[in-house]
């Protein structure tokens, strides 16, 4: 079947749009920061900018103020914003607030819609997900869900512990997964809850200090004791939580792959201009043959990555599961980024890892992203089992 995957006029025109406000605007704002923003008015700042631009949360449906991209046209504007550090924070399309506009506009009733997907959208609020526990609890495993939810009066009751739930700090509401039917071990039996910033029963326990430090919000442990919501504040169905958190996960690993690209082509370009300049031995950097490897397996690391990317969006846009090739992009584009980003440093030596670039920023931001999402070993396990099942099915038939 022929695919074509090349952007439309106006997706083009969105994408260079992009480009432009990242290094006009953001860029600047991201080098005086050295990355990492803590502060609302920076937010703020930016996101009206971004808002002026006409290229504010462009994944969400114009319904709700955005510019209704699907998943190939995400992969194109959210590649430019990734650019920048805090491109995604600009655009509204960073972690977990993109992921979690797209779970409310799939599985939201209308109410909540109003209530929590408007204001986000808009990037009045800020949310966040939690689902991870410490052990014995969901980690790779969800199916490992200690945080129950039981039925009280006029509503649910959640009690539990989650811990690297990333944006808490200051977010407007948390999706909160809580296990309502089932055993800890069953993959059955979760429910997702909207729970309000403010709900005395949600406290924060601590900021966890991390190798990374410039998702917005950092990554905060949380604890859901005696944590009572209404019955309206079960998001989707009762039970059918990891059903659901299927609407997030695929597209959300996605999205990720594509803002960490944008990474990778700056760590890249970094590289590059110092490579150019650089003369070393009687030629420049960019000349010596193991330095034109290090730049030639970059330049293969994001073409294929990208690629990767385009096919498994292609996939979620005709509404197909999507779950082998987004494994597939998620693994190989965790680590790719992190090679780019690592052979960069290498290139640039010394300078690499000093504060005077933004590089050794980076190789910290993209390192975590090989443990979230799924880390590279359940996804390669998922990968392998699938294509077990593929061959019993044939050798069956
Ligand atoms: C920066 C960051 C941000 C995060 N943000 C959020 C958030 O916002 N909300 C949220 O709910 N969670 C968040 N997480 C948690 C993240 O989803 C989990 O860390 C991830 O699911 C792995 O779970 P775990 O850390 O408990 O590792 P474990 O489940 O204990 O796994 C440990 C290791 O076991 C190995 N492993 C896993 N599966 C297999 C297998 N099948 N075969 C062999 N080896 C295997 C892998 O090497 C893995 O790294 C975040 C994590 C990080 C690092």
């Amino acid at each position: 079947m022929a695919v074509d995957l090349a952007p439309s006029p106006a997706l083009a025109d969105l994408a260079r749009r992009t480009a432009t406000f990242i290094r006009e605007v953001v860029i600047p704002v991201e080098e005086r920061h050295r990355g990492v923003v803590r502060s609302e008015d920076v937010r703020r700042h930016l996101q009206q900018a971004a808002k002026q631009a006409g290229i504010f949360a462009p994944h969400v449906a114009r319904e709700y103020g955005g510019l209704g991209l699907d998943m190939l046209g995400r992969a194109a504007v959210f590649e430019e914003a990734g650019y920048s550090l805090l491109g995604p924070l600009a655009l509204n399309i960073a972690a977990p607030d993109e992921g979690n506009m797209h779970l409310l506009e799939a599985v939201a009733t209308g109410e909540q819609k109003e209530r929590y997907l408007r204001p986000l959208a808009a990037g009045e609020v800020r949310s966040c997900f939690a689902m991870t526990e410490p052990a014995p609890g969901a980690g790779s495993d969800p199916g490992a869900l200690t945080t129950c939810a039981t039925r009280v009066d006029g509503g649910w009751r959640i009690d539990g512990r989650k811990w690297f739930i990333t944006g808490a700090d200051g977010a407007g509401f948390a999706i909160c997964m809580a296990r309502t039917s089932g055993q800890q071990g069953e993959a059955g039996g979760a429910t997702m809850f909207l729970v309000d910033a403010g709900n005395p029963g949600m406290k924060t326990v601590r900021h966890i200090d991390t190798l990374d430090e410039s998702l917005y919000g950092g990554h905060v442990e949380l604890a859901f004791d005696n944590c009572v919501v209404g019955e309206d504040a079960v998001l989707g169905q009762v039970d059918q939580g990891f059903r659901h958190a299927q609407v997030r996960l695929g597209p959300a690993r996605m999205t990720h792959c594509m803002r960490w690209l944008g990474i990778a082509r700056r760590a890249q370009d970094i590289a590059v201009a110092r490579a150019a300049e650089r003369r070393l031995f009687g030629s420049r950097l960019g000349e010596l043959g193991m330095v034109q490897q290090m730049i030639a397996d970059n330049e293969i690391d994001i073409a294929a990555s990208r690629g990767l990317i385009l096919r498994a969006c292609w996939e979620l846009d005709r509404k197909e599961s999507a779950s082998q090739s987004t494994a597939i992009a998620k693994t190989f584009c965790a680590e790719a980024i992190w090679r780019v980003v690592d052979r960069a440093v290498q290139i640039c030596g010394a300078l690499g890892i000093s504060g005077d670039v933004l590089l050794s920023r980076y190789l910290r931001e993209v390192r975590p992203f090989r443990i979230y999402d799924g880390p590279s070993e359940t996804h390669r396990w998922a990968i392998a089992r699938r294509v077990m099942r593929r061959h019993d099915a044939g050798a069956a038939q």
